[in-house]
């Protein structure tokens, strides 16, 4: 393998960990997010909701168990260095997923917490044998915004990328 190719396959991974498994703030550029950012904390301060906080690296994620997103975009609008784009802010990728062996509600718990905070209208519950209910999502109805994570009093939410975007091939 030429020396090109192997720094290509290290970039390549180091992307597809980056900006693939760690929830970035909306609008973040989906290749380069970590180069691009300067770590200015400018997107964190902008957030209304108060839902951006700063990584081990000083690079923002965005903690959809901590409140709402409202994709007002001010965390875009604020970043100088084109880490975020407002452009790219309709294909926020993440959407929420229920963790059933953690959920209250599937332990006979009466719970619906998610539901009662999903104004998509997303989560629904189908009754089971004992007294339990086991919340399932619509996928497509979801917008990703974190409010039934952060309403869960059990950690129970958390966010996938159902549609798997690919990053960028650097070229
Ligand atoms: S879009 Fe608005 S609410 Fe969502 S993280 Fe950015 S500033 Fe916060
Ligand atoms: S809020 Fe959490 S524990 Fe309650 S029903 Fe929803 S997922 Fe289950
Ligand atoms: S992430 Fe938002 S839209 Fe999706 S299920 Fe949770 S509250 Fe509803």
């Amino acid at each position: 393998m030429s020396q090109l190719t192997t720094r290509r396959a290290f970039l390549s991974a180091r992307i597809l960990r980056e900006d693939t498994h760690v929830v970035r703030p909306p609008g973040a550029v989906e290749s380069g997010f970590h180069d691009l950012c300067t770590a200015c904390g400018d997107c964190v301060s902008a957030c209304p909701e108060g839902i951006l906080a700063i990584d081990n690296d000083g690079i923002p994620i965005a903690r959809l168990d901590a409140g709402a997103c409202t994709f007002c975009g001010d965390c875009a609008r604020s970043c100088e260095a084109d880490a975020l784009d407002i452009e790219r802010l309709p294909d926020w990728p993440w959407r929420a997923m229920i963790e059933g062996a953690s959920c209250l509600s599937m332990t006979g718990v009466s719970c619906r917490l998610c539901q009662d905070t999903c104004d998509q209208g997303a989560i629904r519950f189908k009754l089971q044998l004992g007294g339990r209910a086991k919340p399932e999502l619509d996928i497509d109805s979801c917008t990703g915004c974190g409010a039934c994570a952060s309403a869960c009093p059990v950690g129970a939410v958390s966010f996938e990328r159902p549609f798997n975007p690919q990053p960028e091939v650097i070229q």
